[in-house]
C-alpha cells in the first residue's frame, strides 16, 4: 500500500516527461501565435466557487470532487477543471479593467473521482484557454481553431469536431419545455439522474452516459429550432468562419457539455481511434459564468483537453518523437585519492554549460567506462594515475573510440570545441 499511488494517480515517470514536454510545447507555442497567455491558479478552491461556477446538476459537482474541510474548517475542493479559477482570477484581479480580450491559457493537474480505465483518471491534466469579454463569433471560431491547430501540429487525425449551439437564458425556457414534454413519458425508465434533474435541469438529460437513457436521448427534439433570433446568428456566424478557415465540423443538435454554464456554442473534439474515452476537447461559450460567480456582466469562451488522452493517441499513431538522452562529459576516476580533482572538474564542465557526470561508487575503471556508455556520454575524461602525474588526462570520444592526452587545465575549453562539433 506505500510503495502504491491511490487509485487513479499516476506517475510521470523520467523516461515520459519528453513526451509531455512536447505537447506542451506546442501548445505553449500555438496559444503564442494566438495571442494567449499563460496563467497557473491555485489547484484548490472554495468548494462554492466549483458549486456556483460549474453548477449543482452536474456529474462533477453531484459525484466526482475531492472536497474537505481545512483545518480552519473551511470547506475546500481540489479544482475539478480549471474554469472557474481562471474566471475567479479574472475578477480578482480585475483584468475586465483591460482591453477585452482577456486571452488566458493554462496547464496543469486536475482532479475528479471518476472511475480510472484507460484514458479516464482521478488525477488528470487539462491544457485550455479562456477568452473572456467578446461577444462576436469570430472569438468562438478562433478558440475552436486554436484546439484544432494544436491537434493537427501534433500530426493528429481523424479528428472530429461536433459543434451546436445550447441557446442562452431567452431561449432556453421553451427549449426546456420542449424536453420536459419529450422526456416525460420515458422518465419512469430512466436512471436516478435524469430523474432528479428532469426538473432541475432538463438539458442535462441529453448528456447521459447510460445506454438506454442516451437512446432516448438521440430521440430528443432539436435546440436547433428553439434558438432565438441571437443565437441563431451567433451559431450561423461561427459555422460561416469555421468553413472559411477551412476546418471540417459537423452540427450535432444533442450536445450539451457537461457543465451547466455553457451558453450559445458547445464544441467537442473526438479522437475516434481512442474508443470509449474518444473525447480529447471539450469547450464552449459561457456568456453567464462571470455574473455567476459574482463579477460583472462579461462574457466568456473556453475548452479544455485532456493531456493523457492527447499522449495516449500520439502514443498510438507513433507520433511523439525520439528522444536520444546523453551527456558530454563523464569523469571517469578509478582512484578515490583522485577524487577532489575530478568533483572540480565536473563542476567547471558544469558551469561551461557541459552536462557532466561522474563516478559515486568507486567503481573499477571498467565499470566506469561501461557506465560512461550506458548514459550515453559523448566523451570520457579519464583521471588515470600516469597521465595525472604528468599534469594531464586522457579524453576518450567513445562514438569513434579515439583518445588523446590533454592537459588538465585546458579539460574545460578543448571539451567545450570538441562537444560543438557535435551540435
Ligand atoms: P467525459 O465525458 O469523458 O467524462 P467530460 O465531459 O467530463 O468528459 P470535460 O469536463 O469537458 O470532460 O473535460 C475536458 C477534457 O478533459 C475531456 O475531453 C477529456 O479529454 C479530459 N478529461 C476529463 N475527465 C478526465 C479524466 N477523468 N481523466 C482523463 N482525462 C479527462
Ligand atoms: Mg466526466
Amino acid at each position: 500500500m506505500l510503495t502504491t499511488a491511490p487509485r487513479g494517480t499516476k506517475d510521470i515517470l523520467p523516461q515520459e516527461i519528453e513526451n509531455w514536454r512536447y505537447v506542451e510545447a506546442a501548445m505553449r507555442r500555438i496559444c503564442a501565435q494566438f495571442g494567449y497567455k499563460e496563467i497557473r491558479t491555485p489547484v484548490f478552491e472554495h468548494t462554492e466557487l466549483f458549486k456556483r461556477g460549474i453548477g449543482d446538476t452536474t456529474d462533477v459537482v453531484e459525484k466526482e470532487m475531492y472536497t474537505f474541510t481545512d483545518r480552519g474548517e473551511r470547506s475546500i475542493t481540489l479544482r475539478p477543471e480549471n474554469t472557474a479559477s481562471a474566471v475567479r482570477a479574472f475578477c480578482e484581479h480585475k483584468m475586465y479593467a483591460e482591453p477585452a480580450p482577456t486571452k488566458l491559457y493554462y496547464i496543469g493537474p486536475m482532479f475528479r473521482y471518476d472511475r480510472p480505465q484507460a484514458g479516464r483518471y482521478r488525477q488528470f491534466h487539462q491544457f485550455g484557454i479562456e477568452a473572456l469579454g467578446v461577444d462576436s463569433p469570430a472569438i468562438d471560431a478562433e478558440a475552436i481553431l486554436l484546439a484544432v491547430t494544436i491537434l493537427k501540429e501534433l500530426g493528429l487525425k481523424d479528428l472530429h469536431l461536433k459543434i451546436n449551439s445550447v441557446g442562452c437564458p431567452n431561449c432556453r425556457p421553451q427549449h426546456r419545455a420542449k424536453l420536459q414534454d419529450y422526456f416525460r413519458p420515458h422518465l419512469e425508465g430512466m436512471c436516478s439522474d435524469c430523474k432528479s434533474r428532469f426538473e432541475r435541469n432538463p438539458l442535462r438529460l441529453l448528456d447521459c452516459k447510460v445506454p438506454h437513457d442516451h437512446e432516448i436521448a438521440a430521440g430528443a427534439p432539436s435546440l436547433e429550432e428553439c434558438l432565438c433570433e441571437e443565437c441563431r446568428e451567433h451559431f450561423e456566424g461561427v459555422k460561416k468562419l469555421l468553413t472559411a478557415a477551412g476546418v471540417d465540423f459537423e452540427v450535432d443538435n444533442t450536445l450539451v457539455r457537461g457543465l451547466d454554464y455553457y451558453t450559445k456554442t458547445a464544441f467537442e473534439i473526438q479522437y475516434v481511434p481512442l474508443g470509449a474515452q474518444s473525447a480529447v476537447c471539450g469547450g464552449g461559450r459561457y456568456d453567464g459564468l462571470v455574473k455567476e460567480i459574482g463579477g460583472q456582466d462579461v462574457s466568456g469562451i473556453g475548452f479544455a483537453m485532456g493531456m493523457e488522452r492527447i499522449l495516449l493517441a500520439l502514443e498510438s499513431q507513433n507520433l511523439l518523437p525520439e528522444h536520444k538522452d546523453g551527456i558530454d562529459a563523464f569523469i571517469v576516476c578509478p582512484n578515490q585519492d583522485n577524487l577532489e580533482a575530478a568533483f572540480k572538474t565536473a563542476i567547471a564542465l558544469r558551469q561551461a554549460g557541459l552536462k557532466t557526470e561522474f563516478d559515486f561508487l568507486a567503481r573499477s575503471m571498467k565499470a566506469q567506462m561501461k557506465q560512461a556508455g550506458r548514459l550515453n556520454a559523448k566523451f570520457a575524461v579519464i583521471f588515470g594515475d600516469d597521465e595525472l602525474a604528468r599534469g594531464a588526462v586522457t579524453l576518450k570520444n567513445m562514438a569513434e573510440s579515439t583518445q588523446t592526452e590533454i592537459p588538465v587545465d585546458d579539460i574545460v575549453t578543448i571539451l567545450q570545441t570538441e562537444v560543438q562539433k557535435y551540435e
